[in-house]
């Protein structure tokens, strides 16, 4: 009850807060689910909010109205700055953003941790968005600047644009590591070891107009043929990519568009040249929400080689994050626990060398504990869950290596019986494509 009665607070605090200018771009609507299915609607690419007595709700732009209109479908406009329009607790000397990250405000947070932790820390501009916006990555390692072959992690976030809250968990976790490197001796063993890759930001161009110009906006800003805009970049990697309409859309104004080809974007062919420029062997890219811990396949439902193995890292992970404040992060295979994607990041960096790879949509469970907008004040205590998790999976790297290799090959890389206690990658036959 009293659970029930603090959602109804939010949704309140939610509701009260002046709109946010979503233009032409779309708005909220809602439609009776006695008039549709949502799990058609999903299929036909429409971007679900979610349901609620009786109604599905829906970020829809004009297309989508046009195509709900031609199929008689009613529909009512929901006031605007409903369900949530930039967040109740957004503080006034921090912008529309409050204490989220733009993307200048990251670069100069990141070139200040490269400026206090010299030789520990060196900011890497990996690629340029499509409207000129520099892609950084920050490298921890010892000797920052050199390039050791040592194993590596990667850490992502952002993909999505409205998902403010998955460019703070990777940023926290690399001010962390240089924070700790003097303070702990596991800290610095797994920086000395290793190299840790945080790209808080894959796609600056898609962050900035969701806060400036409209706050549910997801993908990047590419102008497509049919005068829609943007490519679902975490859509568009190279495995299986197009694999079928359902985890992607063909569509350019489907929120999940996956773009005319592999790896068409500047942001994805960033990450893929990153990937396969180093030794990566572990991978997490964060999104939101839904607080899960998901791992490949996203394509399919059939169960990837080493499935059992990733599933014991998520159980793993999930009881490391459960313990530090309670909160519960389900686990699973990506495509059963949620929904199907092809395309997405991490089925192409397991589908490329076998590294466990792990989507995490950090909290809120749901659209009434706040969807896509994180209190600020609750960004230290997702990063405190998360941490853990974090320091397991890039230890792993460490623990699990490839005996008398420097470096792993393109593919296959991670072979039978390597990571030994028990977890078994197979040796994966992926036709995938890198460039
Ligand atoms: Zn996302």
């Amino acid at each position: 009850m009293l659970r029930r009665t603090l959602r109804l607070l939010i949704l309140v605090l939610v509701l009260a807060v002046p709109a946010s200018p979503a233009g032409e771009e779309g708005q909220v609507i809602s439609v009776s689910k006695s008039a549709v299915d949502p799990a058609r609607l999903a299929r036909q690419g429409f971007d679900l909010l979610m349901e609620k007595e009786g109604r599905v709700y829906i970020v829809a732009g004009p297309g989508d109205l046009a195509a709900l209109a031609s199929g008689r479908i009613p529909y009512t406009i929901e006031a605007p700055g409903s369900l949530a329009a930039g967040g109740p607790a957004l503080s006034a000397d921090g912008g529309l953003n409050g204490a989220f990250h733009s993307a200048l405000e990251l670069e100069t947070d990141i070139r200040t941790l490269e400026r206090d932790f010299p030789g520990l820390a060196r900011v890497v501009e990996i690629g340029e968005s499509l409207e000129g916006r520099k892609i950084w990555a920050l490298k921890i390692s010892d000797n920052a600047s050199m390039d050791e072959g040592e194993p590596a992690a990667i850490f992502l976030g952002c993909h999505h644009a409205r998902e403010w809250i998955s460019v703070e968990v990777p940023f926290l976790f690399g001010k962390y590591l240089l924070e700790n490197y003097g303070l702990s001796q596991d800290v610095r063993d797994l920086v000395d070891g290793s190299e840790i890759w945080i790209v808080p930001i894959v796609n600056p161009d898609g962050l900035e107009y969701s806060i400036h110009v409209y706050r549910y906006w997801r993908k990047n800003r590419r102008a497509n043929a049919d005068g829609t805009y943007g490519v679902d970049i975490n859509r568009n990697y190279g495995y299986r990519w197009g694999f079928d309409n359902i985890g992607s859309s063909g569509n350019p104004g489907s929120d999940l568009y996956r773009g005319t080809r592999p790896f068409s974007e500047p942001e994805t062919a960033a990450v893929r040249d990153l990937f396969t420029d180093h030794d990566f062997r572990a991978a997490i890219s964060f999104h939101s929400y839904s607080q899960a811990i998901m791992y490949p396949w996203g394509y399919t439902t059939d169960p990837a080689p080493g499935d059992a193995g990733l599933g014991a890292i998520a159980a793993t992970m999930s009881g490391l994050m459960a313990a530090v404040n309670g909160t519960v992060y389900t686990y699973g295979q990506a495509s059963r626990l949620l929904y199907t994607t092809n395309g997405d990041t991490v089925d192409w960096t397991y589908g490329l060398r076998g590294a466990p790879s792990f989507t995490i949509e950090l909290p809120p469970v749901d659209i009434d504990g706040g969807g896509f907008f994180n209190d600020e004040a609750a960004i230290g205590a997702i990063f405190g869950e998360n941490l853990p998790a974090m320091l397991y999976l890039a230890r792993y790297t460490l623990d699990h290596p490839l005996p008398g290799r420097r470096r792993v090959p393109l593919r296959p890389a991670w072979g039978r019986d390597r990571l030994g206690e028990g977890l078994r990658f197979v040796i994966l036959k992926a036709p995938v494509r890198v460039r």
